[in-house]
């Protein structure tokens, strides 16, 4: 694009509501916060367990600021990987019960070295339509083809995949789905995968910490093993409440990656003090589970409200049968009627966020509400209220 062709993207952008612009916030991520003076009762965060400003966490991490300064100061393979990182590493191998793990910087970061590591021309990844976008942009960067199968649709992945001539065969797919809440068909995704000789992999951005019965993800509630599921990818910066992610995987795979994935290889290991929070934030999991329970009875609270509540005007999809995550997307359709409810939500005091195509297919522009374990149940009914109005 050249100057002028950009000065014309953005007022067109604007004229079609789909401009893009932050907000600033003054205070911690929590269910309460500031922005620009003005207090706000917060339903967009993805820190569903409240632990992203927990004492316990603030003290970890700063009691690991003290240990090892604040920047690692070098990639993973020159000398920037600590004791914290490789204990962290261990943790979370045992947490999700699989036989390594490696840390990278982002989610983002780890699904483009993941999938551009494993694959190259003359291979295929299969994605599910609704896939989180840093799968799908590790698909393009690994010049595998591209195939994308409708959501949660396994008849149709298993056309795509038996028709499909490619030497390396890899499907990918989001756990809970990152707009919409829903959970994928893991156990027949599993099956699928094993029939035709494919990888799978699956990103658990939103269930880790907050799905199945000890907030191992979504694969604990299919009891799936590193056999079934090679490659699971999690992420520190939502329930987890801190900064980073990881893939986990059988030996041979996690000393590949360390190889050959230019996303770990190629910048700098995340600050020590970051993985120092996340191993307490491992240990918050386990010994306050109350969190996810918590957490639960907020979303069955709010779907409870919602069915009874006679929200008129509002053709949604999602309201009778809602999620069973911390994700509840209502979806409006038209993005100016999906920009203005945000709006007036915003100026009764409630943050929803409005999520707009591209990152949502056209015509199904959303508010997508989340829920925290910190929300009260007052807090849920006056959201409530407000959506009534
Ligand atoms: C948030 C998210 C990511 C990206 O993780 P970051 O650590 O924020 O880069 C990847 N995949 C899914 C499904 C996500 O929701």
């Amino acid at each position: 694009m050249n100057k002028n062709e950009i000065h014309q993207f953005l007022a067109q952008q604007k004229q079609l509501d789909l401009y893009r612009s932050r907000s600033t916030t003054d205070t911690p991520q929590a269910v309460k916060l500031k922005q620009n003076g003005k207090s706000y009762l917060n339903f967009c965060s993805n820190d569903y367990l409240g632990l992203a400003n927990h004492p316990k966490l603030v003290e970890a991490f700063t009691k690991g600021v003290r240990q090892y300064g604040v920047g690692s100061g070098a990639s993973h393979l020159i000398n920037g990987h600590s004791r914290a990182h490789h204990q962290l590493e261990e943790e979370l191998a045992a947490f999700v019960r699989r036989p390594r793990v490696l840390l990278f910087s982002t989610g983002y970061m780890a699904n483009l070295g993941v999938i551009s590591a494993l694959l190259a021309k003359g291979d295929a990844v299969f994605e599910d339509r609704l896939n989180h976008a840093s799968l799908l942009d590790g698909g393009l960067l690994s010049q595998a083809r591209l195939q994308r199968f409708q959501h949660s649709d396994v008849s149709d992945l298993e056309s795509k995949l038996s028709n499909s001539k490619a030497k390396n065969k890899l499907v990918c797919t989001d756990g809970v789905f990152s707009m919409d809440g829903d959970i994928a068909p893991l156990a027949e995704l599993v099956k699928q995968s094993a029939k035709s000789n494919s990888w799978l992999m699956v990103d658990d951005a939103h269930g880790i910490g907050t799905v199945g019965a000890t907030g191992r993800g979504c694969l604990e509630v299919v009891n799936a093993t590193v056999d079934d599921v090679p490659i699971l990818v999690g992420t520190l910066g939502k329930a987890l409440g801190t900064f980073g992610a990881f893939v986990a995987g059988d030996e041979d795979l996690i000393e590949f990656l360390i190889q050959r994935a230019r996303s770990y290889i190629y910048t700098t290991a995340m600050p020590a003090a970051i993985a120092e929070a996340t191993r307490m934030s491992l240990k918050l999991v386990d010994e306050e589970s109350w969190r996810r329970d918590q957490l639960n009875k907020n979303i069955s609270f709010f779907k409870q409200g919602l069915a009874q509540a006679e929200i008129t005007g509002l053709a949604c999809d999602h309201f009778d049968t809602g999620s069973d995550t911390a994700i509840q997307p209502i979806v409006i359709g038209d993005v100016q009627a999906t920009m203005q409810l945000s709006a007036k939500l915003k100026q009764a005091g409630i943050l929803v966020s409005a999520i707009r195509p591209p990152t949502v297919p056209e015509n199904t522009a959303r508010l997508r509400i989340t829920f925290s374990a910190e929300h009260s149940q007052q807090q849920i009914e006056q959201l409530l209220d407000c959506l009534n109005k």
